[in-house]
C-alpha cells in the first residue's frame, strides 16, 4: 500500500521547488535575442540581482550551473601557479579546491574541525603565516550543503582583514543567497557566486558571478581567462556578449518572475521564513534523535544552516528511509553526498519556495517512514515542529 498519490514534494538541497508562476512565465515562444524584450529583462534581472547580492557591483550572467560560476570566479582573477587558500567545511569547499587545482592554481585546502564550521581564528593564523603574501584568493562557501553547515562570513572576512592580508575573498552563496542574509559589499566580499537553482527558486542552468573593485583590478592581469568566461568580454558594447552568445532566454523569463516574487515577499520576510521553518525541522529531528538511530551531523546548534539539515545515521541504512518516504509517501529527500556521508546521511531541505504546510509535509512523511519501519525514535517529532511554528507565529501570548 501507498500514499504516494498528489503532488510529490521536493526536499532536496537543489534543485529545488519551481514554482507554478516562475513555470508559467517560461511557456511561450522564444523571442529574438538581438532586440525587445530580452534586453529589458536582462537588464533588469541584473539590477535585482544587485538588491539580493547587496552590491553595486554588475553581476555576471553565464548558461552555466553552479560549477561553472566557480570557473568563472577562479580564471577571471587569477593566473597559473597562484596560491589559493580553500575553506572546506563539508563537501563544496573541497570540490572548487579541486577545480582550482585542474586550472593549474597552487591550491591549499584548510580543513575545519569534524563536523563544525571553519574557524576564522585558524583563517587568520594562516593568513599571517603568509608573510609573503603568496596567497592569491580565500575561497569560502556560505552554507555548504552537504553537511548542512553555515560558515560566518562576516567573521571570515574579518580574519582576512584582521591578518592584514590582501588575498581576495570569495564566497560561494549558490545555498544560501535569498535563504539567509548576505551582504556583498557591506562585508568586504570582493566575488560572489551563485545559481539559480535553490534560493533563487529558478530552474538549473543560470550562474551569477559579482565582482567588487579589488577582483577587478585583479582580473586586468589575470593569465587564465578565457573567452566563454571573460568578464571584459561580457562587458562589450553588444546585448548578446552579456551571454556570450545566445541568451538563455526561458531561464531568464522564468527569473524575472522568481525576482518579482522575493521582492514582493521582501527579503527580511524570506530570511524569516526560512529560520522558522529550519528552526521547525530542527525541532523534529531533535526529538526523533532521542531514539539514538540517527542525529544532526552539524555538533554545534548555532552552525546548523537555514536551508537544509543533515542527519547523520550510525547502524541504520538511511537509503530504507528515504525509499520509503519517496515511494510510499510522495516526498523526495536528500541523500548522504561526500567520502563523509555518502549512504550514511539524509539531507531534508527547506530551501527557496517552501512553507508550513511543505516544511510539516515533509516531517510528517518522515516520521512516518520512521514507525513503519520500526527505526528507534523519539516519539511526535512533528508535533514538536508545530509547537515551534506555533510559538514564533503565536498572535495570542503563550501559556
Ligand atoms: C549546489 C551547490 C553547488 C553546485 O552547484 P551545481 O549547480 O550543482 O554546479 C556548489 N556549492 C554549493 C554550496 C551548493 O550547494
Amino acid at each position: 500500500m501507498t500514499v504516494q498519490n498528489g503532488r510529490e514534494l521536493l526536499a532536496i538541497p537543489g534543485p529545488t521547488t519551481v514554482p507554478d508562476e516562475v513555470l508559467s512565465a517560461m511557456h511561450r515562444p522564444a523571442v529574438d535575442l538581438y532586440s525587445g524584450e530580452i534586453i529589458s529583462v536582462t537588464m533588469s534581472c541584473i539590477s535585482d540581482l544587485k538588491k539580493i547580492i547587496r552590491t553595486r557591483s554588475e553581476p555576471f550572467l553565464y548558461a552555466a550551473n553552479g560549477h561553472g560560476a566557480w570557473e568563472a570566479a577562479l580564471v577571471n582573477c587569477l593566473s597559473r601557479g597562484d596560491r589559493v587558500l580553500a575553506l572546506q567545511s563539508g563537501m563544496f569547499g573541497g570540490a572548487w579546491a579541486e577545480m582550482a587545482e585542474v586550472l593549474g592554481l597552487d591550491v591549499e585546502v584548510l580543513t575545519a574541525a569534524p563536523r563544525r564550521a571553519i574557524s576564522p581564528d585558524a583563517v587568520s593564523d594562516r593568513l599571517r603565516a603568509d608573510r609573503e603574501h603568496r596567497i592569491k584568493a580565500v575561497l569560502a562557501v556560505q552554507i555548504d550543503t552537504a553537511a548542512g553547515i553555515v560558515n560566518d562570513v562576516p567573521a571570515l572576512r574579518q580574519a582576512v582583514t584582521d591578518a592584514g592580508h590582501p588575498a581576495l575573498f570569495m564566497v560561494d552563496t549558490i545555498a544560501s543567497l535569498a535563504c539567509m542574509p548576505f551582504e556583498m559589499d557591506a562585508w568586504g566580499v570582493d566575488v560572489t557566486v551563485a545559481g539559480s537553482q535553490k534560493g533563487l527558486m529558478t530552474p538549473p542552468g543560470l550562474a551569477f558571478v559579482a565582482a567588487g573593485e579589488r577582483a577587478r583590478a585583479a582580473h586586468r592581469h589575470a593569465d587564465l581567462v578565457t573567452r566563454y568566461w571573460d568578464w571584459s568580454f561580457r562587458e562589450g558594447d553588444e546585448h548578446y556578449q552579456k551571454y556570450c552568445g545566445t541568451a538563455p532566454e526561458h531561464l531568464m523569463f522564468g527569473l524575472r518572475r522568481a525576482l518579482d516574487m522575493l521582492l514582493e515577499e521582501g527579503l527580511e520576510h524570506v530570511f524569516r521564513r526560512h529560520a522558522l521553518l529550519a528552526d521547525a525541522t530542527r525541532a523534529a529531528v531533535e526529538r526523533w534523535a532521542e531514539g539514538g538511530a540517527f542525529g544532526f551531523n552539524v555538533l554545534e546548534p548555532v552552525e546548523r544552516s537555514n536551508s537544509v539539515t543533515t542527519l547523520r545515521f550510525d547502524e541504520t541504512d538511511p537509503q530504507r528511509v528515504i525509499d520509503f518516504c519517496r515511494e510510499r509517501c510522495g516526498v523526495v529527500l536528500g541523500i548522504g553526498i561526500g567520502p563523509e556521508l555518502s549512504g550514511r546521511a539524509i539531507r531534508i531541505a527547506h530551501m527557496g519556495h517552501v512553507n508550513a504546510a511543505m516544511t510539516l509535509g515533509v516531517l510528517g512523511a518522515f516520521e512516518t517512514a520512521l514507525t513503519a519501519l520500526g527505526i528507534p525514535h523519539g516519539k511526535s517529532g512533528v508535533a514538536e515542529a508545530a509547537t515551534s511554528l506555533g510559538g514564533a507565529l503565536a498572535v495570542v501570548p503563550m501559556a
